[in-house]
């Protein structure tokens, strides 16, 4: 197959496509060059635009077809205070002329607003701050309840905008980076990606078994692997296969976890992140998130360094967002900038 059915899926349009692929050479370079390090190409779905960007753009573009189309006022959703999805949900619904509303957990309701929260407030989202450990989906019910008490139709958008639907809308990534690897006739041997509430996963995976990518696919997580998270995502990615019309189904060796490199738990910082944000934006200029996609990073470079991917083969790592949380961890990453 050469295409994946998506056309009949009601579509907002919010991203700004195709983002670019990018040879990263000089971050090559920089980890040994030729003999030592495989070709690295940087798919960019950092630059999807859209109140800067990110993966759950391309999810959102279909998640919000599918709002309009049930005639909602208000997109509902859910994450962490810094979450990148609600502060891509929140653009979105200023783009659809929706309200959003977010259900946020933290510890500290009073924080300073800074990073994702600060452009939640400058898109006008409603943010409902809940404790740490509390029922995000519960909130989320009372949220919507409010909002038909108001005469409102509430779509909720679960975590990550991670659903069969989402998923079906991050193929469109795996779709366009099929036409530009064949641009530069590039065979790539691996998909390496920041993997959190499962939807990319799913997306990546299906989408190369339905375009027949060269590739093998490996998600680094973002907090230690949970056996109720694989199998939320291979529920999410036969979903997505009914969704685009296909018989195809992935099981869960397709999902492939790379499950070393997330330290403590998610947004907990390490060392080898802090590591792999510095070498990026000194060798390639590309600016990594500290939560997912320095992680990704540093598991990549660990594979490289450890020769579970060889100098002759070529990877393509997806950068899925997420830079304002580098704002978030300002103090520590100038500190370790300084130090070299
Ligand atoms: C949400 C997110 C991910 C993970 O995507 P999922 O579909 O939730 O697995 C990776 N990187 C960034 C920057 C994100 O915001």
């Amino acid at each position: 197959m050469t295409s994946i059915m998506l056309d009949h899926l009601p579509r907002y349009p919010l991203a700004t496509l195709p983002t670019p692929l990018d040879e990263a050479s000089r971050l090559r370079e920089a980890l040994g060059g030729s003999q030592h390090c495989p070709r690295i190409l940087i798919k960019r779905d950092d630059l999807t635009g859209l109140a800067l960007g990110g993966n759950k753009v391309r999810k959102l573009e279909f998640l919000v077809g599918d709002a309009l189309a049930r005639g909602a006022t208000t997109l509902i959703t859910c994450g962490g205070m810094q979450s990148n999805h609600a502060r891509a949900t929140a653009a979105a619904a200023v783009r659809a002329g929706l309200q959003a509303i977010l259900v946020l957990d933290t510890d500290d309701p009073d924080q300073s607003p800074q990073g994702n929260l600060l452009i939640d407030r400058l898109l006008n989202a409603e943010v409902r701050p809940i404790p740490k450990g509390a029922n995000r989906d519960e909130a989320m019910a009372a949220a919507a309840a409010d909002v038909r008490r108001a005469d409102g139709v509430a779509y909720v958008i679960p975590v990550g905008g991670s659903t069969s639907l989402g998923a079906a809308g991050y193929m469109t990534m795996t779709m366009e980076l099929k036409a530009q690897l064949g641009q530069i006739e590039a065979e790539p041997d691996w998909l390496y990606y920041a993997s959190g509430s499962g939807g990319s996963q799913a997306g990546n995976v299906l989408a190369a078994r339905l375009l027949n990518m060269p590739y093998r696919v490996r998600g680094v997580l973002d907090s230690p692997s949970s056996p109720a998270a694989a199998e939320r995502a291979l529920t999410i990615a036969n979903g997505a296969a009914e969704l685009v019309g296909s018989d195809q189904r992935v099981t869960a060796e397709d999902l492939v976890d790379v499950d070393g490199s997330s330290g403590e738990g998610y947004a907990i910082p390490t060392s080898e992140a802090d590591a792999a944000i510095l070498l990026l934006a000194r060798t390639e200029a590309i600016l990594l998130d500290p939560v997912y996609t320095a992680k990704a990073m540093s598991g990549l470079i660990d594979h490289i360094r450890t020769g579970q991917i060889r100098p002759d083969e070529t990877v393509v790592f997806v950068h899925t967002g997420g830079v304002p949380a580098l704002f978030v961890d300002a103090q520590r990453l100038a500190l370790r900038a300084a130090a070299g």
